[in-house]
């Protein structure tokens, strides 16, 4: 166990450099239970001190503490915390991740690597808390004392947040989406400048796989450690566009009970509007405030105006109104590497903190 000046829960940071790594140091410079201790990189950059490596691109300064740590390799006897936060490539968290939870880590990844495992829980508090039983089956059918915890793909984020909204209002019988992602979606450096200056690129790949059915498996439910999957169908495109941060979802819902055609609109603006948080995820340091907060103008939500709506951890909604072929459409946005990635993944270790998952004894 790394010793500690505070009583904070000592964390590494996996893939410490990247888009979402930048994040995690920025949003847990300061967290009230969680402290850094350990930051991860690829051969590129261990050995190195951070500043000296990392390529920081957030407007936000990076913290004294962080310019000052060495980057260590991704290994659990290296980095000695009982709580990891994955900003691994896929290809590696599959490698890594597993080498952690089997030395009793617990580890938050944003990596979709273990996103389809049966076992694996796919946690957004805000709508599916009680998906974190799902890491009981994973310790019991693996052997591991440490766990996995995903969060979903950053675009499936905020989408999938209305999604049980409308669940719970009507049942969702099929939805339809366009994607507008920002390009800090893609990592750092991502897309080529040539490639998206002036341009849209139609094509994001694994994306619209991901769309059509990580919904599906937030919005399931758990019955004795099963998971059954929600039962609708999903038809999504992806397209990269030249924004920075903040990912935009054009969505087309068709109901299974819908009320009359006059109070359709009202009635999901209402239901929107007024979703509260489950009780568990509702007072953590990170449950967003609002969950869901409705732009009433015409032409909102936009990335560049309401992306921070709740500083990053709010889904914003906008443009209500019938749809002529289904049965409504509106605009839902949602901070990709604040709500989408890291901050998610701060999130779910919050409420896996407090259901008793993650202690500073676990390794
Ligand atoms: P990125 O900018 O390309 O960063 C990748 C990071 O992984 C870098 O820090 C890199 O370190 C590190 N890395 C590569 N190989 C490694 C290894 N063998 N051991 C340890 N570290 C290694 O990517 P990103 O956008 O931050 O995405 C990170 C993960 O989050 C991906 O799985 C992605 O799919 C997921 N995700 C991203 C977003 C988003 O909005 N960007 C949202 C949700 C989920 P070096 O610099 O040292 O090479």
């Amino acid at each position: 166990m790394t010793t500690m000046q505070s009583n904070k829960i000592p964390v590494a940071v996996l893939g410490a450099t990247g888009s979402v790594g930048q994040r995690f140091i920025q949003l847990l410079d300061g967290h009230p239970w969680f402290e850094v201790v350990a930051l991860t990189g690829s051969e590129r950059s261990m050995g190195k001190k951070y500043h000296e490596y990392c390529h920081w691109v957030l407007s936000e300064p990076m913290p004294d503490w962080a310019k000052r740590m060495l980057i260590l390799p991704s290994k659990p006897e290296l980095t000695k915390v009982p709580l990891a936060f994955s900003a691994l490539p896929s290809n590696k968290a599959s490698e890594i991740e597993p080498l952690y939870a089997q030395a009793g880590v617990a580890v938050c990844t944003n990596a979709g690597a273990y996103r389809r495992e049966e076992d694996v829980p796919i946690l957004l508090p805000e709508i599916n808390p009680d998906h974190t039983a799902l890491v009981d089956s994973q310790r019991q059918r693996r052997g591991w004392s440490g766990f996995i915890a995903t969060n979903p793909n950053c675009t499936t984020t905020g989408v999938s947040i209305v999604l049980k909204v409308f669940q719970e209002l009507f049942g969702v019988k099929k939805a339809f989406m366009v994607s507008l992602q920002a390009l800090s979606g893609a990592g750092y450096p991502g897309v080529a400048s040539m490639d998206i200056l002036d341009n849209v690129i139609p094509y994001i790949e694994g994306e619209e796989e991901k769309l059509e059915w990580e919904p599906l498996k937030i919005l399931g439910s758990l019955n004795n450690g099963i998971l059954s999957q929600a039962d609708f169908q999903i038809s999504a495109h992806a397209n990269r566009v030249a924004v920075s941060d903040g990912h935009l979802v054009c969505l087309s819902v068709q109901f299974n009970n819908p009320t009359g055609e006059d109070q359709i609109v009202m009635a999901v603006q209402d239901a929107l509007s007024e979703y509260k948080l489950p009780e568990i995820s509702s007072d953590l340091p990170s449950s967003p405030d609002p969950v869901i907060a409705l732009s009433r103008e015409k032409d909102r939500p936009q990335p560049r105006l309401d992306r921070m709506t709740g500083e990053g951890m709010t889904t914003v909604v906008g443009r209500i109104r019938r749809d002529p072929i289904l049965d409504i459409k509106l605009a839902v946005l949602s901070h990709n590497t604040i709500r989408g990635a890291a901050g998610g993944s701060i999130y779910n270790a919050e409420l896996l903190v407090k259901k008793g998952y993650i202690s500073d004894s676990n390794v």
